[in-house]
């Protein structure tokens, strides 16, 4: 009689899954998420099927929230340089990004959404005022 038995496909699925907590546990988003549990701003929904998929989502009071990481979306206030090497490739890309971004805003605007871009610098500086932000959209935005 096995004393004890190892399930491996459901290990190899448990390593990736804990391997991609781990990878969120630090992110900017999961931070913020936090910081919007602590002002009682907790009635939000992920990845919600509107335009660009926004990261954090009040559907009832259509404020729709996009974390954006500094280096790939262009944070204006970190004006991070673009690499060196391949320096076309990357200016291509970001202009890329940051165009798909204004198109997703607009999107949502149009719909009646108000959005809210919160940058990963300003997570991490402040997770809570960038919250306190989201609060007084998500209780001040009943208006249509
Ligand atoms: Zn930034």
């Amino acid at each position: 009689m096995p004393a004890r038995i190892v399930c491996p496909p459901l290990d190899e699925h448990t390593t990736r899954s804990m391997k991609g907590n781990r990878r969120k546990d630090t992110s900017p988003e999961l931070m913020l998420r936090k910081a919007l549990r602590e002002e009682g701003c907790s009635g939000y929904r992920l990845q919600w099927k509107v335009p660009g998929r926004p990261d954090i989502c009040y559907p009832g009071k259509r404020v729709a929230v996009f974390v954006n990481g500094c280096f790939w979306h262009r944070c204006p206030s970190c004006d991070l340089p673009i690499p060196h090497h391949n320096s076309e490739y990357w200016t291509a890309k970001f202009e890329a990004n940051v165009r798909r971004d204004a198109e997703k805003i607009r999107l949502l605007e149009e719909d009646g959404w108000t959005v809210i871009v919160a940058w990963e610098c300003e997570i991490k500086k402040d997770a809570g005022s960038v919250a306190q932000r989201i609060k007084d959209a998500v209780t001040g935005g009943s208006k249509t």
